[in-house]
């Protein structure tokens, strides 16, 4: 299989470091607010990795962390941690925030039919493997404390820093994602820890160094290395983490361990909404809870799958209608008759295109413009456990399948009113009616 790499800005062969086990990392969420769909673009893309992996016979050790604390507003050395600032907004407790806000994504990654990551660690209860982290690159003299209780990575000290984002350390010192700090050597230096003001209690940690809290990549850094070890198959996120997020990992890792810390880097592409970038002030932003009112989690999975993961997707109402008509058309067929035999050439198809880099709106298109007819079921159950889609049975529901008979029998009367009323609740049951010369098809959304 062919993955794209954002560190050698090349496809490459899949060569897992163990045959039959992926370690794969994904950066998780930042619990002070709910997913929009940026977000689940991102675990929805990392879904069709991980589904795509299983079904070639790998079991997927998929890491994906909860960031709890360290993550600052604008990303910015200076600025407040974005739960600290929303509990100040809303007047809840921190506990209650990362509470509520975590289970809020895990309830996302559910109803979208994405398959759970083994582990989700949270920062909060991992500071010890932070701490421990921090003194080993101080030992290795690649960061630095200072008298005001802050420690720092000295970016001169990793000559290849800025491999991932190709940039150079005097683009990156005139980039706008840097700021002087009093107390840093260099003002492309980044945070490991940070001193909390005096008196705060609440995500604050004695340390060697002072009272307060890890900065936001080393998190990454940590829990990587215990859960998955030095160096591991696949670590991905959205393209916007390439620099600083991932950048900063490297250089921390690296310099910790003396080797690479992923032998892939996998990125996705931007998602924009009606051409707009998504954004708060915008007030554009879309939550998953709000798409899924419109669209099914089928609907909303093939919409995002008919472009490439690396490429950008503009989330506009044609492009879910776009995902609506490609699930009623596969549904369909797949509600008829199947061939006991696939057609060979088909299959080779999808998956060659599935294993060129995921291209999965080339498998799409031909699965279902051509293929649930030429494919076994037994081959439609593989795809649609590859791309995540849920076929609920109309006779798996017994009320839905009421519904379904008294409908038939009310348009055999001529009792259209009656069969209108049994189409509309039917649908709210999540089946879409379709009618054709053999009669009515019902098919789940
Ligand atoms: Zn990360």
């Amino acid at each position: 299989m062919l993955l794209y790499d954002t560190l050698s800005a090349s496809k490459r062969e899949f060569e897992p470091i163990d045959r039959r086990r992926i370690g794969m990392y994904v950066c998780g969420p930042t619990v002070y607010d709910y997913n929009h769909l940026g977000h689940a673009r991102t675990y929805l893309s990392f879904d069709l990795l991980h589904r795509y992996l299983r079904f070639k016979g790998f079991e997927v050790n998929y890491v994906q962390n909860i960031t709890d604390v360290g993550h600052l507003v604008g990303e910015r050395e200076a600025g407040q941690d974005k739960i600290k600032q929303k509990a100040e907004q809303t007047g809840q407790s921190l506990t209650e925030i990362i509470e509520h806000f975590s289970e809020a994504h895990k309830k996302d990654l559910r109803l979208l039919n994405i398959l759970m990551p083994s582990e989700m660690p949270a920062a909060s209860a991992h500071i010890k493997d932070i701490i421990s982290f921090i003194e080993g690159l101080i030992e290795k003299r690649v960061a630095y404390q200072t008298t005001e209780g802050n420690v720092y990575f000295a970016v001169s000290k990793k000559p290849d820093y800025g491999k991932l984002s190709r940039r150079g350390l005097t683009e990156i010192l005139t980039g706008t994602r840097v700021e002087p700090a009093k107390d840093k050597r260099s003002p492309a230096d980044f945070a490991l820890w940070k001193a909390a003001p005096i008196g705060t209690k609440e995500l604050t940690w004695e340390s060697p160094w002072s009272r307060g809290f890890p900065g936001w990549h080393i998190e990454c850094s940590a829990m990587s290395r215990k859960y998955l070890g030095d160096t591991f198959d696949i670590h991905g996120s959205a393209v916007e983490h390439v620099f600083p997020h991932h950048e900063n990992e490297i250089a921390q890792s690296e310099s910790l361990t003396d080797k690479p810390l992923a032998n892939y880097w996998v990125h996705t592409g931007l998602l924009t909404i009606n051409g707009q970038k998504m954004s708060k002030s915008l007030r554009n932003a879309v939550t998953v809870s709000d798409a899924l009112k419109n669209y099914s989690a089928n609907e909303i999975r093939l919409a995002f799958f008919q472009t490439h993961y690396r490429k950008p997707f503009d989330y506009t109402s044609q492009a879910l209608a776009q995902g609506v008509s490609l699930r009623s058309k596969i549904f369909t067929s797949y509600s008829g008759s199947l061939p006991s035999e696939s057609d060979k050439a088909i299959w080779d198809e999808i998956i060659s295109a599935l294993e060129d880099d995921l291209d999965s709106p080339r498998a799409l298109a031909i699965w279902a413009a051509e293929g649930v007819n030429k494919l076994s079921r037994q081959d439609n159950d593989k795809l649609m456990a590859i791309f995540g889609l849920n076929y609920r049975h109309l006779e798996d529901d017994e009320t839905a399948s009421r519904l379904a008979k008294e409908r038939d029998e009310a348009r055999k009367k001529g009792d259209f009113l009656t069969a209108d009323n049994r189409k509309a609740e039917l649908s709210s049951k999540g089946f879409e009616v379709i009618d054709n010369e053999q009669g009515s098809v019902y098919v789940p959304r």
